[in-house]
């Protein structure tokens, strides 16, 4: 029901075109950013860089700084200021997401703003309090904390509040998060560093032992996205991928199959579904019933990866899920808890 009072304010901000009350949400990723305004749904999905001139100056941010990542002269720094789900540098985070708050026409020096930030669900308390420092210098009047698996849970439509087991794994850029949620609480979780950026990395290095080649970060990514797979069998495509030949220093290229992508990524593949199998092995049995008959929810960029699903659904015995939306899951459902923040306030941390 709204309020008298929230009339009021209403009624002011369209008279005088100010905005004197904004709820929102962000997914501060290893990866990628995401906004999300109340009433607006997203306002901005970008990956997490930083281009900045001199030590001093911005001169880009989000996806236009990525495309500079190994390709910048030396005054120009490109950076990723999050690592592994934590803010790695404090600074570069504050003028990425001030510059995204720009970009989103968000101006957010006036006026209650009530701020959640999704955190991953093993942090210190230090990292806690960097997310809250950084929340408020950007404007917040109030911040709120969320586990990113208890958001995506809730971005998903699971009914997080009922007395029984549901299994959330979420491959981001940095960390695998696993975590099994009942009664509105997370029962089990792990981390493990093993996650989409692990498979870029295994691809680049195997490209380098075979062929003598060396590949940036961004191309090895594509390579993943565009003809890798979990499996052996299910994907069949070849790609021609170009660096440094790093016998001669000149530039060569070299074609590359499915198969070696699938050979190069797969000993990742294989830890990330035994950290699901060990929570699974820690898990009451009333819980994991649960999980059986519901399935496993994948989320995350990473759970993009081709047949990862099916993949995991074989070596773990239980149904697997992938959301429909695994990069957007996680602000989606902040922003869900936010909106109905009576049904979700215990979701908070
Ligand atoms: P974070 O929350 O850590 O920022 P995201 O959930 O945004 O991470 O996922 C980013 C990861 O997902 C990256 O490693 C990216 O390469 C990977 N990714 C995105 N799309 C795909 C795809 N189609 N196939 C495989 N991996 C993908
Ligand atoms: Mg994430």
């Amino acid at each position: 029901m709204m309020g008298l009072l929230d009339r009021i304010r209403e009624w002011f901000e369209s008279l005088f075109g100010v905005v004197l009350k904004v709820d929102m949400a962000i997914d501060l990723g290893t990866a990628n950013t995401l906004i999300y305004l109340v009433g607006e749904g997203i306002v901005l999905n970008e990956p997490s860089f930083i281009a900045i001139e001199n030590k001093s100056e911005v001169v880009a941010v989000g996806r236009e700084a990525k495309v500079m990542w190994g390709r910048s002269p030396k005054h120009i720094d490109v950076i990723n200021p999050i690592n592994d789900g934590v803010i790695d540098h404090y600074d570069a985070t504050y003028f990425m997401l001030r510059n995204f708050f720009n970009k989103a026409g968000l101006k957010l020096k006036t006026g209650k703003v009530r701020m959640v930030m999704c955190i991953p669900s093993k942090v210190t308390q230090v990292e806690k309090s960097a997310v809250v420092d950084i929340a408020h210098e950007l404007g917040a009047k109030e911040v709120l904390l969320i586990d990113e698996p208890m958001a995506a849970a809730i971005g998903a439509g699971i009914p997080i509040h009922e007395p029984r087991g549901n299994m959330v794994v979420d491959i981001g850029g940095g960390t695998t998060d696993i975590a099994v949620i009942s009664m509105g609480g997370i029962s089990v979780k792990d981390s493990i560093r093993v996650a989409g950026n692990e498979l870029d990395e295994a691809i680049r290095n195997y490209v380098r032992d075979k062929y003598n080649l060396l590949i940036g970060w961004s191309d090895a990514e594509n390579v993943k996205i565009s003809i890798g797979s979990a499996t052996p069998e299910e994907r069949k495509g070849r790609m021609v991928v170009g660096g440094r030949d790093l016998a001669s220093g000149t530039p060569k290229e070299v074609e590359i199959t499915s198969e070696e992508v699938w050979e190069a990524v797969s000993p990742y593949v294989e830890t990330m579904v035994d950290a699901v199998r060990r929570v699974l092995d820690i898990t009451t049995p009333e819980l994991v019933s649960d999980i059986a008959k519901n399935g496993v929810y994948l989320t995350g960029g990473g759970s993009l990866l081709h047949g990862l699903d099916r993949f995991m659904e074989r070596k773990i015995k239980v149904k697997v899920v992938r959301v429909s939306n695994p990069l957007e899951v996680v602000v989606l459902g902040a922003g869900k808890a936010l909106e109905e923040y009576d049904n979700y306030r215990n979701a908070f941390v």
